[in-house]
Order: structure tokens, then sequence, then C-alpha cells
């Protein structure tokens, strides 16, 4: 007999319920939303109110409203809600029993039993105090599974052997790492560390101090700082800072944000980005820790795992993929994640078979081509804008800049590929957008990817200060993939002028025989570009001046050989690039 066993993650900032039920996994809606605010209030009525509904008064009734009470649990202190106090048991009560509620309404079905996750550093008494909530709910809570664990769990970890993975979890208020070993399908947090008082809701903070300072600027005056005032705030910069992980800057334009003043700025990601930067290098101070403390190295791990709503931050990712030199895996939903890991050990406690979760992405990187100097000189390189793994539908957009002044056109190229540069990648497609207007160099240019499920890309351009735009729909299947029938009529037919006589047969023996000198070529093609990197890899440390030059001058030519296609100075060029580096290089 199947027993029904639900997941939840009882979180900070967030609580979610999810079910394996008849082999299906699913996240429950609560209040027609699959994420709950961990938010307890009461009405002017004196009627409990919990999750966004409570979330909503906090403006008008701080006093009635309880936020992060996680942060309480298993401590003896009283919280104060509407004159009245009560346990953090009591108030993380309230949240489960809603869970509950909401929960059997969307399944039809009585709830009686329940995973719930804990952070791994929880201690004992923590973990005691969260059983209690539970059982205060009227929930048999079956097991206290560690939030990292619940996320390996979701990610199908112990079907593969031994793994080493690091789930790096930043939610609204706290901040985990924790290393996890998996051996023979068990799952053990081998470390963990932290920062108990770091996350999302700091970003917040950070963009508020900084509306604060643009009102001023435009006001001349400070936005009074009434709980109201700032409660709106928050919530305000809240949204732009979600905005921010898709798109490169924001508008905010808000009336009466103090009841006379306007609100007005526009934040780029950029700026977002030095902002927050400082916090996210304490998080990677922790990630170096917990990998020290569980002796392996970054190369040791077989998966970076990203949990909680601010690891969507791209510069999150963006720092992980640097420092670890790996792709971290974002592909299930962050927010979701820790309860459906809860509600798969569930399943399984409850009868279940194991499942792990299926997501559609898209399994190449998707970049837009621009021109950089990072090397010492202009090259095309390829700029990510959907990293691979990204979870269907996605979309996203980055900003360009035109190079030089009046420029009247961009060329828009996407390419598909883990390359830093377009040559060594796939081309999709690309247009040109024209008839831009007449501005100084550094005019920008969004460029906005929209991929569904079904791999087609749209790609579209705008000048950001005209609002002019230009899209095209790209097929990233198509990528690469010639048409063949066509491609031999085309051949048949040439061959046919030459050899008049000639046959479909004589047609594919001629193309194999042809085919060792491809081969060479390809040989060669790979040794050019080989030097090619050892070279800007030189380019990038000290080099004389000269030397810098002439090691320029030859990556010009080469290129310039590749693309006429003369092979015989190409291997020329790699002879005399070959001893050049060999001199250069120590
Ligand atoms: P917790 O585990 O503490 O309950 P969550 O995992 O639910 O927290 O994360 C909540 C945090 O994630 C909040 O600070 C929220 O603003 C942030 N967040 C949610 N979506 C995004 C996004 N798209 N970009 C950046 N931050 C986000
Ligand atoms: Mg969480």
């Amino acid at each position: 007999m199947k027993e029904m066993i639900v997941g939840i993650d009882l979180g900070t900032t967030n609580s979610e319920l999810a079910v394996v039920r008849e082999d299906v996994l699913q996240v429950v809606p609560v209040h027609g939303n699959v994420i709950m605010p961990s938010c307890v209030g009461l009405d002017l009525a004196g009627k409990i109110l919990v999750g966004r509904s409570a979330r909503n008064q906090m403006i008008a009734s701080p006093e009635d409203t309880v936020l992060s009470v996680k942060r309480k649990m298993g401590e003896t202190s009283k919280i104060l809600m509407g004159g009245k106090e009560y346990s953090p048991e009591e108030i993380s009560a309230l949240i489960l029993l809603e869970l509950k509620k909401e929960g059997e309404k969307q399944l039809g079905q009585p709830i009686a039993k329940a995973v719930i996750t804990v952070p791994a550093y929880f201690d004992d008494i923590r973990r005691k105090a969260t059983q209690t909530a539970g059982r205060l709910a009227g929930l048999e809570v079956v097991r206290i599974l560690n939030e990292p664990t619940a996320a390996a769990v979701a990610y199908g970890a112990g079907s593969r052997g031994q793994e080493n993975l690091l789930v790096y979890d930043l939610g609204g208020g706290t901040f985990d790492v924790s290393v996890v070993q998996v051996e023979a399908g068990v799952v053990e947090v081998k470390s963990s560390h932290g920062d108990t008082r770091l996350g999302g809701d700091d970003f917040d903070q950070l963009l508020v101090d900084y509306a604060r300072e643009e009102f001023r600027k435009m006001h001349h005056k400070e936005l009074a700082p009434t709980p109201q005032n700032l409660r709106r705030l928050k919530d305000i910069m809240e949204k732009a800072k979600c905005r921010l992980s898709d798109e490169p800057y924001v508008r905010i334009r808000e009336e009466f944000i103090d009841g006379r003043n306007h609100l007005e700025l526009e934040i780029e990601r950029y700026a977002y980005e030095q902002m927050i930067l400082p916090l996210l290098e304490k998080t990677l101070e922790c990630v170096h820790q917990s990998l020290s403390d569980a002796r392996l190295n970054p190369g040791d791990l077989h998966k970076v795992m990203l949990v909680g709503g601010a690891t969507r931050t791209p510069l999150v990712q963006n720092l992980l993929r640097d420092r670890l030199q790996t792709d971290p895996h974002f592909e299930i939903d962050p927010d979701l994640i820790v309860a459906m890991g809860a509600a798969i050990q569930g399943g399984v406690l409850g009868g279940e078979k194991q499942h792990s979760v299926l997501v559609d992405i898209t399994p190449h990187t998707l970049s837009m081509v621009a021109v950089s100097d990072q090397y010492g000189y202009p090259r095309l390189v390829c700029v990510p804008i959907l990293h691979r793994n990204t979870p269907l539908p996605a979309a996203k957009s980055e900003i360009f800049q035109t190079m030089v002044d009046n420029q009247k056109e961009v060329q828009v190229a996407a390419y598909q590929g883990e390359e830093p540069f377009p040559e060594d990648n796939r081309l999709i497609g690309d247009f040109m957008i024209e008839n831009l207007s007449r501005a100084p160099a550094g005019n920008p240019i969004t460029v906005h990817f929209a991929l569904d499920l079904n791999g087609m890309l749209k790609v579209t351009a705008a000048e950001k200060n005209t609002g002019l735009s230009k899209s095209a729909v790209l097929d990233t299947h198509a990528a690469g993939v010639i048409d063949f029938e066509a491609a031999r009529r085309n051949l048949k037919s040439l061959i046919r002028e030459e050899e008049p006589e000639g046959t479909a047969d004589r047609f594919s023996s001629k193309a194999e025989s042809a085919s060792e000198a491809p081969a060479e070529r390809q040989e060669l093609l790979i040794a050019a570009k080989d030097l090619r990197r050892r070279a800007e890899a030189l380019l990038q440390k000290e080099v004389a001046a000269g030397d810098a030059e002439e090691i320029r001058k030859h990556l010009q030519e080469s290129r310039q050989a590749i693309e006429e296609r003369r092979w015989g100075r190409l291997q020329e060029i790699n002879d005399t690039l070959s001893d050049l580096l060999f001199y250069l290089e120590d």
C-alpha cells in the first residue's frame, strides 16, 4: 500500500509544498502560487493571515506581522504579534498548517505525514523545534531532511555511484554552502558553512539605499523614513532586483512614493553588481572554506548546484563559473528544488519509486557576437546570453554598445556553443539593425534572446534611446545542418558540368576519395587554433611591445589566410608563429 507523504521546504523567506503521487512529482500551489511567503499576521479583526496576505499587510501593521521566524527556531524567546506572545514553534506551526490546509484542498485528500527540510547547520534543538511545529500543525514529521541533501536528491544523486556535490544556497536572509558526498546511494553532508545574516534581503537594502540617494538628488530632500515608505520602497526595489536578473537595466517610476513626490530612476545591472560584489565575495570565501573542510579541490566536484531564489542573480552564476571553473547547475527551479527533493524522499518512504526531476533545458550556450579589446587588440568574441542548462522557456537580455561615432548599423549574430570565439562555435543566424540615430560611440543596444521549448530563438535588438528595434526567429536545431538533398543536387550539377558522363555513383566515390585533403586541412586549422590560443594567452601576460606587435601581425595574417583559404600560406604562418611562441614562452 502506498501512503502519501508530502515534502515541505519551511524557508526563512518562503515555504513550498510538493508531493510525489502515483509516480508524478507535483509542486502544490498555495493561494494560487507555488511560493508562499513564510509570513504570519493578524488582520484588523484579529483573524490569522498566512502567506502573501500577511506580507501585504506588513506595511500597514508591522506590529501585527511576523517575518523570518525560522531564525528563532529553538530559541526560548517569545514573538510578539498583536500584543500577544507566541513561541517560534507556534508561528511556524501556523505556516505549516496553512500549507497543509491548502494542500489538502488542491490534492483532494488529507495530508497526515510530511518530510520537512532544515539547513544542514541546524542543531538538535532546532531540528526538534521544527518537528514540534509539525506536530502542532497536525502533521507526523516522518523525517527531518537537510536542505542540501534534498537538493541533491532532486538532481537524482545516488544513481551514478560516488559523487562530490556542492550546494550553494542563497535565500532571502541566509546563505549556506554544503559539500555533499554520495556513495552507494547514501547522501551525506561532509561540510557546511554559511552566513545566517546574508541573503537577497541585503541586496534589496543596497538598492533601497541607492533609491533614497536618487530621491534626495532629485527632490533635494530625504524620503521620509516612515515604515510605510521604507516598506513600499523595499517592495519596489526587490521587484527591480529580480528584473535585473534577466534585463540589463531597469527603469523605475513610482508616483507619490511618499504621498507627494515621484520616485524616478534607472539602474543598470553592472552598477547593481558592483554594489553586491563584496557580499558575494563573502559567500565565495565560505565556498572555499567548505571545500577545504571536506578536503576537496574544486576539480574534485562532480556538480555545483544552485538553490535559493537569489541564485538567479547572473553575477552569482558567473562568479561560481569563474572561481570553480565549472558550469553551475540551475536547471531545477532554485525556489522549488528543496521542496521537490523532500517530496521525492517522502515518496520513497511512502512506497513510491525513486524519482528525479525532469526539466527541459538548453543544452548549449547561446551567445551574441561582439568586439572585445580584452586581448590587446579588437577581437570578435561570443558573449553568452543564455547559458547552457537554462530551463526553458527562457528569456534574457544584455546591453552592447556601438564602437564608433554615428555608427549607423550593428550586426546581430547569434551563436551556439561553449567556446569563447565565434569561429569555434556554430552560427545560428544573423541580421543587421540599421538606421540607428546619430550618437557618439557607446550608443547602447539591447539584445534580447527568448528561447522556447521547441528550440526556436527569437532575437530582438533595440536601440535603447530610441526604441528602434528589429527581430528574427532562428531555429537552434537547424543550426549547422545543411539541406542534404539540395547540397547533393548542387554538387551533382557541378560534377556534370565538368564531366558530362558523371553519375550519382561517381559522385559518391569522388566525395570519398577527396576526403583526405579536408582531414589535413582540419589538422592545419586545429594547429592554427592552438597557436592562436597560446598567442592570445601570451598577449595577456607581459610581452615586450615589439614581440606583441609581431604576434598580432601573425595572428592577423593567420586569420586572413583562413578566410582566403590559402592553406599553403597558413602552413607557413603556423610554422613562423610556432617558432616565435616557442622562443617567447618562458
Ligand atoms: P529562503 O530559502 O530564505 O526562504 P528563497 O530561496 O525563497 O529564500 O529566496 C528568496 C530570495 O530570492 C528573496 O530575496 C528574493 O528577492 C530572491 N529572488 C527571487 N527571485 C529572484 C530573481 N529572479 N533574481 C534575484 N533574486 C531573486
Ligand atoms: Mg531556502
